[in-house]
């Protein structure tokens, strides 16, 4: 029997300015076989959406090839649905009416689109709903209408697009409960389901396998299974095990094609936005007892009352300005980052700015510009358009943020907003 799913070394790219392209995803292969839930996980900007789009036959691939249950994929697929962030649901329709839509496109009889559009909308939890129009429910509310609108097509397979991301905790994790029980209790007419997320312990709590998807261009490293029985405590060894395993994973990776970029001295290395605050409060919590200047990630995430995901950039930054290393799921602080500690605001200044010029190839070259220049200035745009050669322009945008936020509290350099416009005030 074929997998319900196959992807084969699927290629997207995005035309963008001058006849150029970006390439998002690059020779992704996956497949979800009868009876799975896998999860892919991956930052913001990896691609996610964009695979799940091809996967749904909203948009073709420029190269390799996907299958649904052995048949090539050229446009939409009726045994596929696609639960989204957030429900777009048609205000001046009611709820029912709203689940109902999918199939009255199909051209079913009436009494059996009302009987299947009953039957979702009461499995998703949303009985004595039916009449209500979207204005009258909460945000988990309409997320559950959501899922009914997906479900009502009884679809061979569930595409979901970080269903929970935009709902309240404690919202999303009674979706999540209330998914996995009917899933694991044989009730939802669906034979897989393929889960886009960025949040680890949901992937771990959800997934029988997860797909570790990494950035520009979107790949699928490794994979993860999660051989965990359920109901799976979020506090448990076991638990706390695998979503060390995969943190590490991820880090790891990064880490490695970050210290590539800094030994090859390539400016064109994506930063997330980190501020010098969180550098700071992050090593100061690490100093302190009881870590001491060694701690296990999740537990400093948790101490610091970050979810792990936002844990990720502080502690890649960390590294990247060889203040800290991690190993084995330990973040630790190096020398430099224990006398960054002990320092006062003057002296850390100072160590900032050498990390800055030593390990920060885009810092160092924007400050060597700066020298050399009569001007002892140069326009936002001269840097732009360089990282842009390497990058998407959001992203651009976001790493030179970064820079200038690490350069400013450094006093490396400045950059005067108003006029786009970077400079120095103590030249070399
Ligand atoms: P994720 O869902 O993992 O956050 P996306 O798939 O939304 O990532 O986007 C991946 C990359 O593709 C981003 O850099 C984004 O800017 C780019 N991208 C997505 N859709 C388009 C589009 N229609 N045109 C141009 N670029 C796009
Ligand atoms: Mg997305």
């Amino acid at each position: 029997m074929s997998n319900l799913l196959d992807v084969i070394n699927v290629k997207r790219t995005f035309p963008r300015g001058g006849g150029e392209e970006l390439l998002v995803l690059d020779e992704v292969n996956l497949s979800l076989k009868d009876g799975e839930i896998v999860g892919i996980l991956g930052r913001s900007g990896a691609g996610k959406s964009t695979l799940l789009r091809l996967i749904a036959g909203l948009a073709r691939p420029q190269g390799g090839q996907l299958t649904y249950m052995g048949a090539p994929i050229h446009g939409p697929v009726p045994g596929v649905a696609m639960v989204f962030q957030s429900a777009a649901l048609f205000p001046w329709l009611t709820v029912l009416e709203n689940v109902q839509l999918g199939l009255e496109a199909q051209g079913l009889p009436s009494p059996e689109i009302r009987s299947r559009a009953l039957a979702a909308i009461d499995l998703i939890g949303l009985d004595g709903y039916e009449s209500a129009y979207p204005r009258e429910l909460s945000g988990g509310m309409r997320q559950r209408v959501g899922f009914a609108r997906a479900l009502v097509m009884h679809p061979n397979i569930l595409l979901m697009d970080e269903p929970f991301s935009a709902l309240d905790v404690l919202t999303a994790e009674n979706l999540r409960t209330d998914l996995i029980e009917l899933w694991l209790g044989k009730k939802l007419p669906i034979k897989g389901i393929m889960m886009v997320t960025h949040n680890i312990e949901e992937a771990v709590l959800m997934c029988d396998r997860v797909l570790l998807m990494s950035s520009n261009p979107g790949k699928v490293g490794s994979e993860v299974l999660i051989d965990l029985p359920h109901p799976r405590e979020r506090t448990s060894p076991a638990f706390e095990d695998v979503v060390d395993k995969i943190y590490v994973e991820m880090t790891a990776r990064r880490v490695e094609r970050m210290r590539q970029a800094q030994g090859a001295g390539n400016i064109a290395m994506a930063l997330s936005h980190v501020s010098p605050n969180q550098i700071s409060g992050l090593i100061e919590a690490l100093a302190a007892q009881p870590y001491d200047g060694k701690a296990d990630l999740p537990d400093i995430a948790y101490e610091q009352e970050l979810e792990v995901d936002e844990l990720f950039p502080v502690a890649e930054a960390m590294q990247l300005l060889r203040l800290a290393d991690v190993e084995g799921g330990d973040i630790k602080l190096t020398h430099m980052g224990k006398r960054f500690a002990d320092s006062d605001l003057n002296e850390r200044k100072e160590i900032f700015s050498r990390a800055l010029t030593t390990h920060v190839p885009l810092a160092a070259h924007i400050r060597r510009v700066l020298d050399e220049r009569a001007s002892h200035a140069a326009p936002k745009t001269r840097f732009l358009d360089e990282l842009e050669d390497h990058m998407a322009e959001d992203a651009a945008e976001e790493t030179l943020k970064t820079i200038v936020s690490w350069a400013r509290f450094s006093e490396l350099f400045s950059y005067d907003d108003d006029a786009a416009l970077f400079s120095l005030e103590n030249p070399t």
